[in-house]
């Protein structure tokens, strides 16, 4: 019987635990299968749930655009299941349109804009209004209509999904992986880490982004609006309360909320909406994005065992999960044959 373990339990580890249970279970029903997650924290606790979980590919370092643009647009269709099912409400998933402003010389979503709805490039009249009172010009924008699935409810919701399938879970911290594979009884090992990854690996090519965001309840805004410079702010409606961002601070591990970061996102997205100065403040937040050169997912042979790594996701975490766990769940299957497990 195939018995896997993925280790963590965030937006990715669920992801390709689901993948791979739901696989077996719908196409090989006699082989019987146990997944297990094995983590040292669970959805309230982990870097998705204080996000906004708005599709799109942000912060991915030098990762080839072909796979960030399959594993988007596998997340987005996902989404849309979801969406026209009954479940949109449960999993927090809510039909959004955007405004993404940038600065820079590239358009904004150049290579993702056919998966999303109704892109349309500002005009330059459009662009002006945004433009009064700036001294940083933004030089394009792009308005479309995507989907935001907030983890604090997507987690809950794949993890009832994931136990009433089987699924296992259990609480505990790897420390010591060639350790995990040898004194486990798990034929094959899914890394969904994410920092953690850092120093479970010695991976010295993993780094935090730090992100701070404030929530408040705003419930009568609708739109995103998304300020693409380094410095840039962002406001993201999710079901009950409204995102304000935010930082993204390379390689700063403080956790704690900074007064100045917040005074920066109040201000800077007040400049956009001037009403969420009276809005009701709910709370302030920090998460570490898992950074990386380039997200790492491939199959590894480690003592006489595969493991297949699947973190690094950066800003995008969220908008790529689905789509990286068909990949986890291919080589699962390519290592399967091999292997013959
Ligand atoms: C402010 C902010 C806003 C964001 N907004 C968005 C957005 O709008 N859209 C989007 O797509 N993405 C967004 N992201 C990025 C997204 O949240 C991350 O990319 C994503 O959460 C990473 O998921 P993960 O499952 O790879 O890692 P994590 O969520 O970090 O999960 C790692 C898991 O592994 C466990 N773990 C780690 N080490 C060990 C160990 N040694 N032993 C056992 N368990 C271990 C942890 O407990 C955790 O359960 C945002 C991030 C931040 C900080």
């Amino acid at each position: 019987m195939p018995n896997i373990a993925i280790i963590g339990a965030g937006v990715n580890g669920v992801s390709s635990a689901i993948k791979i249970l739901e696989h077996y279970r719908n196409n090989e029903p006699n082989t019987p299968i146990q997944v297990t997650i094995v983590s040292d924290e669970f959805t309230p606790n982990t870097t998705g749930d204080g996000s906004a979980g708005l599709w799109g590919p942000y912060l991915l370092g030098g990762t080839d655009e072909a796979k960030v643009y399959k594993w988007s647009k596998s997340m987005h269709d996902f989404l849309e299941q979801i969406w026209l099912s009954d479940d949109a409400g449960e999993a927090g998933v809510c039909l959004l349109p955007c405004v993404r402003l940038s600065t820079t010389e590239s358009s904004v979503g150049d290579f993702w804009r056919d998966i999303v709805y109704g892109s349309n490039d500002l005009t330059s009249k459009q662009l002006q209004r945004y433009n009064e009172g700036r001294t940083v010009k933004f030089t394009s924008g792009l308005s479309f209509v995507t989907y935001t699935s907030e983890p604090a409810k997507l987690l809950p919701f794949l993890m009832k999904r994931f136990l009433r399938n089987g699924g296992k879970i259990v609480r505990q911290k790897v420390t010591d992986l060639d350790n995990f594979i040898l004194s486990s009884p798990y034929d094959v090992v899914v890394n969904c880490t994410g920092l953690g990854s850092r120093e479970l690996l010695d991976d010295q090519q993993m780094y935090a982004v730090r992100g701070q965001v404030s929530r408040i309840k705003a419930n009568w805004i609708y739109t995103a609006i998304l300020d693409e410079s380094d410095d840039g702010n962002y406001i993201i409606p999710n079901c009950d309360t409204v995102v304000l961002g935010g930082t993204h601070q390379v390689k700063d591990y403080n956790v704690n909320v900074s007064p100045s970061d917040k005074s920066f996102i109040l201000q800077g997205c007040r400049r956009f909406v001037p009403g969420i100065e009276y809005a009701q403040h709910l709370k302030d937040w920090v998460g570490l994005r898992p950074g990386r050169g380039e997200l790492r997912l491939e199959a590894e042979k480690r003592g006489g065992k595969v493991v297949i790594h699947n973190y690094g996701h950066g800003g995008s975490g969220v908008t790529l999960c689905w789509g990286c766990a068909d990949d986890v769940l291919q080589l699962l299957l390519q290592s399967k044959s091999v292997s013959k497990l």
